[in-house]
C-alpha cells in the first residue's frame, strides 16, 4: 500500500539529465542516505530530507524505516530514467490544460496521451503533441524522475534549493506533482 509519490522531473519532457550526477547531487544535499538493498536506485531518506521536503502541518505522518524487509511502506526514494517518454497519471486525474487557450481539454485526453497522438483543443482546435499540454500536480510526464515514494498528496514539496539544484545539471526547470492510486 502506497500513500502516494512525490514526482520531481524536469520540466522539458526531452530533459534526460546523468544519473550518475543527480545521485552525487541528492548525496551532496543529503536528500538521500544508503541505498536499499534489492530494489535498484532506490535509497533511504538523507539527513537533510526535512530540510529539503517541507511537510504542511505540524506532525507528518512519515515513516523512514521498513517495518520488515518485506515493508514498502516507508519513506524512500527511487530514481527512474526512461529511453521512452512516460507518462504518470494519478486514477482520478483533472484533465490537463491546453498550450494555446489553458482551458482543459476534456474527455478522451488519457487515451490519446498514452497512446502519443495529438490532441485536439475541444474549445480552440489547437492540435498539440501530449508533452505541450499544461500538466496539473496530479501527473506529469518525462524521462527522468525522482519519485519520492509514501508521501501523502499535497502534504509535502520541495524547497526552491533543491529545485534550483537539480536545474543546475540540465538547465532545465524542475516541476513536481504527486501521484495517488495509479495503475
Ligand atoms: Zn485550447
Amino acid at each position: 500500500m502506497n500513500q502516494g509519490i512525490l514526482i520531481l522531473h524536469p520540466d522539458n519532457c526531452e530533459s534526460h539529465p546523468d544519473v550518475q550526477q543527480v545521485i552525487q547531487l541528492l548525496q551532496r544535499e543529503r536528500l538521500i542516505g544508503s541505498s536499499i538493498e534489492g530494489m535498484p536506485y532506490s535509497y533511504f531518506a538523507g539527513e537533510m530530507f526535512l530540510q529539503l521536503i517541507t511537510f504542511m502541518g505540524c506532525s507528518p505522518h512519515i515513516r523512514f524505516e521498513p517495518e520488515d524487509e518485506h515493508d514498502k511502506g516507508f519513506c524512500y526514494i527511487r530514481l527512474t530514467a526512461s529511453e521512452t517518454l512516460q507518462i504518470r497519471v494519478s486514477e482520478h486525474a483533472r484533465p490537463p490544460r491546453c498550450c494555446a487557450c489553458k482551458k482543459p481539454v476534456g474527455k478522451g485526453w488519457r487515451t490519446a496521451v498514452s497512446q502519443g497522438e495529438q490532441i485536439t483543443c475541444p474549445h480552440c482546435h489547437q492540435q498539440q503533441r501530449p508533452d505541450q499540454l499544461s500538466w496539473r500536480n496530479d501527473s506529469g510526464m518525462g524521462r527522468f524522475f525522482i519519485e519520492i515514494h509514501n508521501v501523502f498528496p499535497g502534504e509535502a514539496q520541495p524547497v526552491p534549493h533543491l529545485l534550483l539544484q537539480l536545474q543546475s545539471i540540465d538547465a532545465s526547470q524542475w516541476r513536481y506533482f504527486y501521484l495517488h492510486s495509479w495503475q
